[in-house]
């Protein structure tokens, strides 16, 4: 999909926010839902996504909104350091399939990293066993301060 076009309600995370398909919730505010990523490029890897917010982008995204929503990435990413104490973290997000976008939701990756360690494939690796997923998110969960 180009950088242009119409928001799918359809797409995964739409149907995740609606309660339609399961996730695994680490922290939910009004304007965030942040869940683990099911196919987890670290131990770790956990998706912010906006919750009332048609943007498929970065750039669709109203600018109104992107202080809450960057407010939510910096919670999630300090939970996740403070539960698994990674020795980095990386923060991205990607827009238009040209850059690697495959869920037109927008959305930020929180990937913890440790020295030494391999990074696994970007939306290709395989798909984590869903109560481990479970257990690390009520891990991360735990740490939240918001
Ligand atoms: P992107 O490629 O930047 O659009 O990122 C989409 C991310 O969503 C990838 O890292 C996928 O592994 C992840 N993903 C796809 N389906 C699900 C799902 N049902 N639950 C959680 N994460 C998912």
């Amino acid at each position: 999909m180009s950088l242009d076009g119409h928001y799918d309600p359809s797409n995964i995370f739409g149907k995740i926010l609606r309660g339609e398909m399961p996730s695994a919730k680490v922290f939910e505010n009004d304007d965030v839902y942040a869940f683990m990523d099911v196919f987890p490029q670290t131990r770790g890897h956990t998706l912010v996504i906006p919750k009332r917010s048609q943007a498929r982008n970065f750039l669709e995204e109203s600018p109104l909104q992107l202080g809450a929503l960057m407010q939510g990435v910096q919670i999630v990413a300090k939970a996740v350091r403070s539960a698994l104490n990674p020795d980095g973290l990386v923060i991205t997000q990607f827009n238009g399939t040209a850059a690697g976008q495959t869920v037109f939701h927008l959305h930020f990756h929180v990937i913890p990293r440790w020295e030494g360690q391999a990074v696994g494939r970007h939306a290709s690796g395989g798909m984590a066993d869903p109560s481990e997923l479970r257990a690390l998110a009520a891990e991360i969960a735990a740490k939240i301060e918001a």
